[in-house]
């Protein structure tokens, strides 16, 4: 007899351990401390421990717990399992320098390209698909994962990306002809091979995530993705003798996509009915309970698995109850990879604060509890419900949460374009900042040394005080300024060395932000952030950046840059409120940020640089909702600076080369100056940028920082003739793509030689040009 399907579950869970077990065998393994049967050892205690906690919080039914775990990545998983990406492992693991080789890179072969998971901070490696390849299926792993949780005592989910998705995601390699998407029938052959040896090893359920199908595909309309879910999935369910298909949609809600999926077989569909708008969509929950047949279990994600708050079970209680079905499993709206471990480890976060959040574990047992309210009453759970009841109770009335002086101050600037005066009026008092042709800079940090992190380690523990922290600080930044000069830098940055992250460091001085002790989130592969959490208006007791700026500025005489972190990037990489509109908390912390600005510029600072990387990342997943974020999030920017003089040049700094996309946006941030990544595309994005008429000063970055090569001069010259092919000399700036922070000394001091030195040629070459067209008009030619 199959198992039904569990009533309380989650649809994955954080993998790189509560202490970063897996961080550190990644890392012992890569670096060769420990060998590959420790490293497989290292890994298997911690699924082992990860099932029995889950099992310890309430996911104690067949099948409840999904086996997530991945070494480094579950899209380069399934791409193997299915054999997208062709691997020589038909073993009990995948192959581990295979593997790693295609994560990480070697030598001689690049790793593969990394990028978001879908709206998220996750970053999944993105599969390239030759014409050639054909799909094969390599089972073993998923087996061998059934397995082992079998002899502890668990009977886990296998999990696999569903075909759909993993296509939608997967590129075309160099040359190929046809779209990946044109070979969904070829590979759902082999999930239908992978699911067969799974149901002749006793497996009942197996769960397939398809978040491909709530956002928008390029070149896939929202019909061919319903077409096809509904066409692959009947295929995959007409199969005799198989586990019974579990299908997941997260990230958003079901269009087209929900018919075609419901009526097609499966067995169970788990929706996310959490995290859409950030509160429950009645449309959504109407649409499902008309359109999901009876027979199809219909697996509520209700607790959000991308943000931190304890959930208000009541109102979660009542929405499931709506839903008015006979049956209704209980889970998260996404898997739990998004969120920290638990609550349990954060001692220094003030108590109140603390009450109202749930990491990972408080989450499951939030899914255990309304499972049981469901099918008991709320009182079988007295104790989560209380809990519940009590942390929205204290947050919503929390002077700690709502700031009057905020919100008036927000109110009064939600009538202000944030617009300053024209470019060009700008453009003409800015000469007065005495900036040379072709200026040089940076992005801001420069690397952080030993000694660096030691001091603020030192710091922050009380090793040492906050003069003797300051001191320390001023050393490196006089270290710091000293290299620029050496090197002939124009524009002068002091270096960031105060700053353990670009958000975290404005969290911490900013109110209305926490920050945690343990609260990591993987990012990719052994990497991980600890995400601030914003839980309440945002001011700015004291100034943050300018006691290092001013002084900076006292020790050179060069042009010193102020440096910010921009507020949809604070956003961005924060776990935001799910009690105000993002655009709400966005304006507050522009306002904060503002205030900073005018200070910088009162201290005399007359060039500052507000960071935006993540301005694209927050880009909403639907083609419909992205105009509305756009407006926003631009007009948040714009109030940062909306109040500086003419004269006081802002720059930005935007990571990635998608520039297109947004350009229109880019365009409306009204920065003086834009610095992007250019160097690996050679230059590329400026085609957008000339052909779009970007009118505005703007540094391509010419020195690939992401590598630890040091580009030669010839090749600047050319990225910089290249860039000067589109851009006039007057509006060029040459810097390096990125911050400087990951990188070490001797390459840094090379390259930015390198980059100075190039620039001096690119200025000589056209001095000579230019006289030499006077030498010629002398001589009675027609000028040209
Ligand atoms: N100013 C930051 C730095 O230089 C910018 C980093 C970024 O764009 N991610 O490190
Ligand atoms: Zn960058």
């Amino acid at each position: 007899m199959t198992a039904p399907f569990p009533t309380a579950t989650i649809t994955g869970y954080p993998r790189i351990g509560a202490r970063r077990e897996l961080k550190r065998a990644l890392e012992s393994f890569w670096s060769g401390r420990i060998d590959a049967d420790d490293f497989s050892r290292s890994v298997h205690t911690l699924r082992i421990e990860t099932y029995h906690r889950l099992a310890g919080l309430g996911l104690s039914e067949d099948y409840a717990i999904p086996a997530s775990y991945s070494h480094y990545d579950h899209v380069l998983d399934t791409a193997l399992t299915v054999g997208l990406i062709p691997s020589s492992s038909n073993g009990s693991d995948f192959d581990l320098t295979e593997y790693f080789a295609l994560a990480r890179g070697t030598a001689s072969t690049p790793p593969l390209e990394m990028t978001k998971w879908f709206d998220t901070n996750y970053h999944y490696l993105v599969p390239e698909l030759a014409d050639d390849t054909a799909f094969t299926a390599h089972p073993q792993h998923l087996l061998a994962l059934v397995a082992e949780a079998e002899a502890a005592g668990h009977r886990v989910r296998p999990v696999l990306v569903g075909p759909l998705t993993l296509l939608a995601l997967t590129k075309p390699a160099p040359g190929t002809t046809t779209r990946p998407f044109d070979r969904l029938d070829e590979l759902t052959a082999v999930y239908h091979e992978i699911i067969g040896s799974l149901a002749a090893a006793g497996v009942d359920w197996i769960q397939f995530d398809e978040p491909a199908l709530v956002a928008d595909i390029p070149g896939t309309s929202d019909e061919e993705l319903a077409e096809a879910a509904r066409h692959t999935y009947s295929a995959l369910s007409a199969t005799e003798v198989r586990p019974r298909l579990f299908v997941t949609a997260p990230y958003g809600s079901l269009r087209a996509g929900l018919n075609g999926l419901a009526g097609s077989g499966i067995d169970a569909l788990g929706v996310d009915i959490s995290s859409a708008t950030r509160a429950v969509d009645p449309q959504y929950v109407q649409r499902l309970r008309t359109q999901v047949p009876d027979h199809v279990r219909l697996v509520a994600g209700i607790i959000d698995g991308r943000n931190i708050w304890a959930d208000d079970l009541r109102t979660s209680l009542d929405v499931l109850r709506e839903l008015n079905r006979e049956t209704v499993s209980v889970s998260t709206s996404t898997s739990l990879l998004h969120v920290p471990y638990t609550v349990e480890q954060e001692t220094a976060l003030p108590v109140d604060v603390a009450s109202w959040l749930s990491f990972a574990e408080e989450k499951v047992t939030e899914v255990e509890a309304l499972a049981a309210a469901i099918t008991e009453a709320p009182e079988a759970r007295a104790a989560a419900f209380e809990r519940a009841d009590r942390a929205r109770r204290t947050r919503s009335e929390s002077a700690r949460v709502h700031n009057d002086a905020v919100l008036a101050r927000t109110e009064a600037a939600a009538a202000h374009t944030g617009f300053r005066t024209d470019f060009a009026t700008r453009h003409a008092a800015q000469q007065t900042l005495g900036i040379p042709e072709l200026p040089t800079t940076t992005i801001g940090s420069f690397p952080q040394t030993p000694e660096v992190r030691r001091a603020r380690a030192d710091h922050r523990s009380g090793r040492i005080d906050d003069t003797d922290y300051t001191a320390l600080m001023k050393d490196e930044i006089d270290r710091v300024v000293g290299l620029q000069e050496e090197l002939g830098l124009d524009v002068v940055v002091h270096g960031e060395p105060e700053r353990n992250d670009m958000v975290q460091y404005f969290a911490e001085n900013l109110d209305g932000f926490a920050t945690t002790d343990n609260g990591w989130v993987q990012s990719y592969g052994s990497r991980c952030t600890r995400p601030p959490i914003l839980f309440g208006d945002v001011s700015r007791p004291n100034p943050i950046t300018v006691e290092w700026s001013a002084y900076t500025a006292q020790q050179t005489s060069r042009t010193v840059k102020g440096m910010l972190t921009g507020p949809v990037t604070i956003l961005a990489w924060s776990f935001v409120r799910d009690d105000v509109p993002l655009r709400e908390s966005a304006d507050q912390i522009a306002l904060a940020l503002a205030d900073e600005v005018l200070d910088l510029e009162a201290a005399g600072i007359g060039v500052i640089q507000v960071d935006e990387p993540a301005l694209r990342e927050l880009l909403p997943l639907r083609e419909s909702d992205r105009a509305d974020y756009l407006d926003w999030s631009v007009r948040s920017f714009r109030l940062v600076a909306a109040q500086v003089s003419p004269r006081t040049q802002i720059h930005t700094h935007l990571c990635y080369s998608e520039f297109g996309e947004i350009i229109d946006a880019i365009n409306a941030l009204d920065a003086d100056v834009t610095s992007i990544e250019a160097a690996r595309s050679r230059m590329e994005v400026l085609d957008d940028i000339a052909e779009y008429g970007f009118e505005r000063e703007i540094g391509p970055g010419v020195y690939d920082i992401h590598s630890p090569r040091v580009p030669a001069v010839p090749e600047l010259v050319e990225l910089i003739e290249a860039a000067l092919r589109h851009v006039p000399a007057d509006r060029l700036w040459i810097n390096p793509d990125c911050g400087l922070k990951t990188r070490g000394y001797p390459e840094v001091r090379a390259a930015l030689a390198n980059l100075v030195a190039a620039r001096d040629e690119v200025l000589t070459t056209r001095a000579d040009r230019g006289r030499g067209d006077h030498a010629l008009v002398g001589a009675g030619q027609p000028p040209r």
